[in-house]
This record gives structure tokens, C-alpha cells and sequence, in this order.
């Protein structure tokens, strides 16, 4: 018999979203935080000129994705480096700077995947307090031990949707041991670039990436590209785990055309701003507490694990799927995307229904 790695066997798999509705009832599935609406129009015509080249391996530097990402942000294309979604890229990173006997710190409430590269190259995962659903720096700080080799934060965090400033970061990274290898996850990033509170200049001065994906805000969760800025020297060992050639060049063309017309993101962002506060709103008035959110979904605390599953059960019943908490020890929560505004009047009104009842 062929024996696994111990720690491997002892893995369990990610736990991805259930989806399932009862039979003939049309799903709206609110439990990935996918975009509200389809890509731009420009990204179908894209991948359509793409298919001429199918034959061909893709561009193993993304070299049209890094031009289009170093037009917008300004970034120089030598710290980029683009994933397989950012997972591949949390992936990578995990593996060049954890290991048994090192220590990564993450937050209470934050990214599952964390949970599951910690587990995957046997390092301990330590989780530093949330006050209020938010990230406490002072918190992570207290959790640092000499073992720990990186610290992990999501800005805006999943599944909390909160956010920390900018000024918030800075302070981190400046208490933190120099060699401690910083990760800010931004997936949710574009939905609080009107902030203005970029930190996309910290990975040329220190040990700090930053992540991104195509998957939320550009609405391309399909096609499986994500990207970082990196300090050169830790670009340069990630790159030796990406599988090469690992986005296709379907996915390549997609994520440029997408890149390209920020009149189309800007445009996402704000009707899903838009929809989330009325939501928001309609909800907190029900007596619902809800931090609030910065990006495409929102956690609803209900109070009890009781009454966030009757509620869970009342929605799927009506083919409406959230997301459960459980996993991140928020039995009480549910988590809800932001949908398009039918969808999540509909989700609204069956809550309405079910707490007034
Ligand atoms: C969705 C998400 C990602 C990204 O996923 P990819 O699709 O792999 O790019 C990364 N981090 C957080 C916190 C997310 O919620």
C-alpha cells in the first residue's frame, strides 16, 4: 500500500459552497461572491479571437495582462506575476515561506484557503482577535511569534467584508520583524478603490505582496486569473512553483479586454455598492446586525445558529443559497452576495417574511 504524507492524509478538503435547491426551483446562488452581472461585452469578443490560437501553449509571462495591469495601477511589470486565480498564488507563497516548525498568522475571521495552505506544508496556523468583525493590527501583532514566517490578512477581510486603512497597514508593517513576510490579500479590492488608499508601493520597500483577482469585481471567477505585486527576489521564488503556462490563452485575452475597460468595472462597483446598502439597510432595519461592508457580499448576524439555519432552510426552500458560517465559527451568520437588484429583493423579502413572521 502506497502511504500519503501524514499531514496530507490528515487534510480535509476545502469546503467549497454547497449548491443545491430542491428539485424544479431556480437556483440564485449568493454563496461565492461572484460578480452581479456577466463580464464586459469587449471580454466575449476577446476570448472569440482567442480561439484561433488554441493550438498554441499561452504566453508564459502574460505579457499583455501585465501591460494592461501596469497601465492601470502604474506598477512596474517586474514585480508582477499572475495565478491561476489568486489561490495558485496564495498557494505558491505558502509553500516558499511556510513549513513545520514556522508559524503564519492570520485573523479571526479571515480567509478559509489560509486554513488549508497552513495544513498542506504542515505549518501552524495561529488566528490573532477580531474586535467588531474587523482586522485588530494590535491584535496580530500580539500574535507574532519568532517561528512566524508570515502574516496573512484579506482588505477587505472574507467573509467579514470590512476593511482596515491604509494607515492601519503602514502601522503593521512597521512593527513587524522586517523578515516577516506580509501578504495582503485585495480580492475584494476594486470595490474600495474609491478610497483611494492604494498600498501598491509597499512591495518595492519591503517584504509585503499584494494580491488581486479578475475573479469578483471583473466578473471573470470562469476563467481563473489572479495576480500580485511582488518585491522582486519573492516573485522570483514563487514563479519557480507556478505551474508554467498556468493561465490559458483564453483566459489571458479574457482578463486583458476586462483590464481595459475600467468604465465597465467602475460601473459593476457601484451598482453593487448601490444594491448592497439598500439591502443593507432593509435588513438592519429588521433588527439584523451587519458590519459594514466593503465589497460584493455583506455577514448577517442573527443572532442564533438556531435562527440563521431556520433562515438558511426558509431561503434554500426558495431556491436562494448563502453561505453558512459554521466553518468559521459564526454559526450565526449567514453570508450573502450581493445580487442583482431582483434577486436580492427577492432574497430580502423571504427574511422580511420569515422575521416578522
Ligand atoms: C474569492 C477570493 C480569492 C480568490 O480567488 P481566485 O478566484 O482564486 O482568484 C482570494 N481571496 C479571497 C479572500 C477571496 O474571497
Amino acid at each position: 500500500m502506497s502511504t500519503p504524507r501524514a499531514h496530507i492524509a490528515a487534510m480535509a478538503s476545502y469546503p467549497l459552497a454547497t449548491l443545491s435547491t430542491p428539485p424544479g426551483v431556480r437556483m440564485i446562488s449568493l454563496s461565492q461572491n461572484e460578480s452581479l452581472r456577466p463580464p464586459a461585452p469587449s471580454v466575449a469578443q476577446a476570448i472569440s479571437a482567442s480561439l484561433d490560437a488554441l493550438q498554441l501553449y499561452p504566453d508564459p509571462d502574460w505579457s499583455s495582462v501585465k501591460q494592461s495591469l501596469s497601465q492601470l495601477h502604474g506598477l512596474p511589470e517586474a514585480q508582477l506575476l499572475c495565478g491561476a486565480g489568486s489561490m495558485e498564488l496564495i498557494a505558491c507563497l505558502a509553500h516558499c515561506w511556510l513549513q513545520r516548525g514556522s508559524s503564519v498568522v492570520g485573523s479571526q475571521y479571515g480567509y478559509a484557503f489560509l486554513s488549508t495552505a497552513a495544513q498542506f506544508t504542515d505549518a501552524e496556523l495561529i488566528l490573532a482577535a477580531e474586535a467588531c468583525y474587523t482586522v485588530s493590527v494590535d491584535q496580530l501583532l500580539n500574535t507574532v511569534r519568532p517561528d512566524t514566517t508570515m502574516v496573512f490578512i484579506a482588505n477587505p477581510g472574507n467573509p467579514t467584508g470590512t476593511r482596515i486603512s491604509a494607515s492601519e497597514i503602514h502601522r503593521l508593517r512597521d512593527a513587524l520583524p522586517a523578515s516577516v513576510l506580509l501578504v495582503i490579500d485585495e480580492a475584494y479590492g476594486e470595490f474600495a478603490d474609491h478610497l483611494n488608499e492604494s498600498l501598491f508601493e509597499l512591495p518595492s520597500h519591503s517584504n509585503t505582496v499584494i494580491l488581486r483577482t479578475l475573479s469578483k469585481a471583473y466578473g471573470l471567477a470562469g476563467m481563473r486569473v489572479g495576480w500580485g505585486v511582488f518585491p522582486c527576489h519573492i516573485g522570483a521564488e514563487v514563479r519557480k512553483l507556478l505551474n508554467p503556462n498556468n493561465i490559458s490563452v483564453t483566459s489571458q485575452a479574457a482578463a486583458s479586454a476586462a483590464l481595459q475597460d475600467q468604465h465597465y468595472l467602475r460601473e459593476t462597483c457601484t451598482l453593487t455598492a448601490t444594491i448592497r446598502q439598500s439591502a443593507i439597510a432593509r435588513l438592519r432595519q429588521l433588527g439584523v446586525r451587519i458590519p459594514d461592508s466593503y465589497s460584493n457580499f455583506f455577514l448577517a448576524d442573527f443572532g442564533t445558529a438556531e435562527r440563521a439555519s431556520t433562515l438558511f432552510e426558509a431561503l434554500r426552500a426558495q431556491g436562494v443559497v448563502a453561505r453558512t458560517m459554521g466553518g468559521y465559527g459564526l454559526p450565526q451568520c449567514l453570508r450573502f452576495t450581493v445580487a442583482n437588484a431582483a434577486d436580492m429583493t427577492f432574497a430580502c423579502d423571504i427574511l422580511d417574511h420569515e422575521l416578522t413572521a
